[in-house]
């Protein structure tokens, strides 16, 4: 899909109207500086699951570490007035400014991260958002193998996710910071898989960290919100 299309998808599509409803989008058009969106819980309600420690740290230092240095990088620039989804639009593939794209791309993978989480989540969806799992992948067990396999599989730092490519679902990784916004694909749901997301809960227990996000933590009505058309 090339970037005119995406932009006029994107802005009539489920996903971007929910992250600006929602606060996800971190930035509005001509917004100026990058600011960082509130945890949508509190900290500690993800335990004994995912512990306070670890979205505190999380939150607080990487998380808050991005904005800061986006909002470096960008200052004075033509970037200050581009929304974060913009921001990560322009600079994908541009050798020059990997850096910027790297902080607006973890700006936003994280701020989708802390929403695809929520206490009392997990297990299997109901709606309009099970159906089509059922559709595109066969069973929820089959969605579930191939969404724990892609985290799993995902070697070093990344992201697992399930994301929207036209009418079907589907389940994408990538690598450090890059994005399924970057590739005109719409995200319902992620998964950090970089290890200051799970180590000093998991230590380098990967699996049990991703079998614990699926059992305990998703929050399927945000996945659902996130469906476009
Ligand atoms: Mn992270």
């Amino acid at each position: 899909m090339d970037r005119r299309k995406f932009l006029k998808l994107s802005a009539g599509a489920g996903a971007f109207a929910l992250l600006q409803m929602t606060g996800v989008s971190c930035k509005g058009p001509g917004g100026g500086m990058v600011i960082q969106q509130s945890l949508p819980f509190k900290a500690d309600v993800l335990e004994p699951y995912i512990s306070e420690q670890t979205v505190l740290i999380h939150y607080g230092k990487h998380h808050a570490g991005y904005v800061k240095k986006l909002n470096g990088l960008i200052k004075g620039t033509a970037y200050a007035d581009l929304s974060i989804e913009e921001i990560i639009q322009k600079t994908y593939g541009n050798a020059g400014e990997t850096d910027i794209f790297n902080n607006a791309a973890q700006v936003f993978n994280h701020t989708f991260y802390w929403h695809s989480m929520k206490q009392g989540g997990g297990g299997e969806p109901s709606g309009i958002i099970a159906e089509k799992i059922k559709a595109d992948f066969g069973s929820f067990y089959a969605f579930k193998k191939a969404f724990t396999s892609a985290a799993l599989s995902q070697f070093g730092s990344g992201w697992a996710w399930l994301v929207q490519d036209g009418d079907t679902l589907k389940i994408l990784k990538t690598s450090n910071a890059d994005t399924p916004i970057a590739q005109g694909l719409i995200p319902l749901l992620t998964i950090d898989v970089w290890e200051h997301a799970y180590y000093l809960d998991y230590q380098n227990r990967r699996a049990d960290y991703i079998e614990t996000y699926l059992a305990h933590l998703v929050n399927w009505e945000f996945a659902q919100a996130n469906l476009a058309g």
